[in-house]
């Protein structure tokens, strides 16, 4: 039997500025985000020839609310669609907020052969300059690519890795960046212009996440910073956290009042700890002696956050098998 051709991409609505709206087309900052369905997005936007598109409004939210049930159906219509054979790829559409933390989850959850790919805008669908219709044209033409793989951001003309994106700027059209390791390419005239190779993660699969309804691990982030002292984390521990994250000054260093606090938390009961580092780029680099808390490497704290939750989730269950 021969295989379909690979020429669907499915766009998955959860929200966000995309679809947001204004009382007026000069508004690009007085707008509700979340209003405008997915369907009307994809009709907004100018995709490449010969791509059929479906839609699928999974949710409606401003990111800055996104919570861990959208992410676990988003993880399941990810998987779902990217099993089907005459899908290509798949686009999210997403707000800005919180996107860079739901392209990590994606990419350390879902075991996609295909391209994810993500992407937003910064000004309401309704502003008279909207940059959704051309951003998500553009996620539509990367996730139509054979041979790709993995979770991508596309923003702005550029093409950015789950690892390595962040949101840099609260209202410039292109503010998505990848740091030191820069974006993975460029779009031109809705084309792929350049692209150095997609780095896949290692998928945990949809098993590792908690049954519908059950909790997940709580995790926090307390900041090392001057003056600070133990009272957030010892609170922290007494109401139950499962997991803290620290956000380390330079090379991942620990005021010494909030190292200390966080070491009786960790004698106290078992508190996950991960330091990432507060510096816009790098990695906090190793010693070559043992650190008191393990390093996140080149995740920024948010993003460390994520990988501790699963992290967490994994040791819950740790027969868990990659879908
Ligand atoms: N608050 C919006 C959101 O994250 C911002 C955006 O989408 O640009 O949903």
């Amino acid at each position: 039997m021969q295989s379909p051709v690979q020429n669907t991409v499915v766009v998955l609505g959860t929200g966000g500025t995309i679809s947001g709206s204004a009382a007026s087309p000069d508004d690009n900052l007085g707008y509700v985000a979340g209003t405008v369905g997915v369907d009307a997005l994809v009709a907004s936007a100018n995709g490449p020839a010969g791509v059929a598109v479906e839609s699928e409004q999974i949710a409606q939210l401003d990111s800055k609310d996104m919570d861990f049930a959208t992410w676990r159906r988003l993880a399941e219509r990810v998987a779902h669609h990217a099993a089907r054979p005459e899908v290509a790829g798949i686009v999210i559409t997403h707000g800005t907020d919180t996107l860079e933390e739901t392209a990590w989850f994606l990419a350390r959850v879902v075991a996609a052969a295909k391209p994810v790919v993500l992407t937003g805008a910064m000004r309401p669908a309704t502003s008279r300059e909207a940059d959704g219709p051309g951003n998500l044209a553009d996620a539509i033409a990367v996730a139509s690519q054979a041979g790709r793989a993995g979770v991508v951001v596309v923003f702005a003309g550029q093409v950015h890795s789950a690892h390595d994106v962040r949101k840099v700027h609260p209202s410039r059209l292109d503010a998505f960046a990848s740091g030191d390791a820069g974006p993975l390419g460029r779009l031109e005239g809705g084309r792929l212009a350049s692209a150095r190779p997609w780095p896949r993660e290692a998928a945990l699969g949809l098993g590792v996440l908690p049954a519908e309804g059950a909790a997940w691990p709580w995790v926090e982030i307390v900041s090392s910073a001057a003056g600070v002292d133990g009272r957030a984390v010892a609170a922290l521990v007494d109401a139950g956290v499962d997991g803290l994250v620290v956000a380390a000054t330079g090379n991942g260093s620990v005021h010494r009042d909030l190292a200390a606090a966080l070491a009786r938390a960790a004698r106290r009961r078992p508190v996950a700890i991960l330091r990432a580092t507060r510096c816009l780029d790098g990695a906090v680099a190793e010693k070559g002696e043992p650190e008191a808390f393990a390093s996140a490497g080149d995740l920024v704290p948010v993003k460390a956050r994520v990988e501790l939750v699963l992290r967490l989730l994994q040791a819950r269950a740790p027969a868990a098998k990659a879908d």
